[in-house]
C-alpha cells in the first residue's frame, strides 16, 4: 500500500466533502441541507486538525460547531462546541439553540417530549 502525502491526503478529504456537498443538494427540506453542509464541514475539519473538548464538561468532542443558547431572559451564551449530553441539556433549558458556521445556520427549539420524531421533519424550520 502507498502512503499518501499530506497534501494527497488533504485533497482527498477536500473531494470527499465536495462530493457531500453535492449529495446535500438533493435534500428538499433547507433545514436537513444546512444540517447535512454543517456535519460535512465539521468531518472535514476534523480529519485536518481533529476536533476538541466540549466547552461544560471537558469531553472529546468530534465536530467542532460553535453554537448560541437563547435563553428565557433574553441572554445569550456563546460555545465554541458542546458535546450531544450538553448540547440536549442546554437545549432543554433554551428557547433556540442556534449552530452556525458561515452562512449554514440551524435553529432548534427545545424537544417536545412525547412527540414522534416525524413530527419534527414536517415542522417548518428557521433555517434558510
Ligand atoms: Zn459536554
Amino acid at each position: 500500500m502507498r502512503y499518501l502525502s499530506a497534501g494527497e491526503r488533504v485533497a482527498e478529504h477536500f473531494q470527499e466533502y465536495l462530493e457531500a456537498v453535492l449529495a446535500a443538494q438533493q435534500f428538499q427540506q433547507s433545514n436537513v441541507r444546512t444540517w447535512t453542509l454543517l456535519q460535512c464541514y465539521a468531518e472535514f475539519q476534523f480529519r485536518l486538525n481533529g476536533g476538541s473538548h466540549c466547552a461544560l464538561c471537558n469531553a472529546t468532542v468530534r465536530h467542532v460547531i460553535p453554537v448560541t443558547v437563547c435563553r428565557d431572559s433574553g441572554a445569550t451564551d456563546s460555545y465554541t462546541c458542546l458535546c450531544t449530553r450538553c448540547y440536549e441539556g442546554e437545549r432543554a433549558r433554551s428557547v433556540k439553540m442556534i449552530q452556525a458556521i458561515g452562512e449554514a445556520r440551524i435553529e432548534e427549539g427545545p424537544r417536545v417530549y412525547g412527540k414522534r420524531s416525524s413530527d419534527y421533519s414536517r415542522s417548518k424550520s428557521a433555517a434558510s
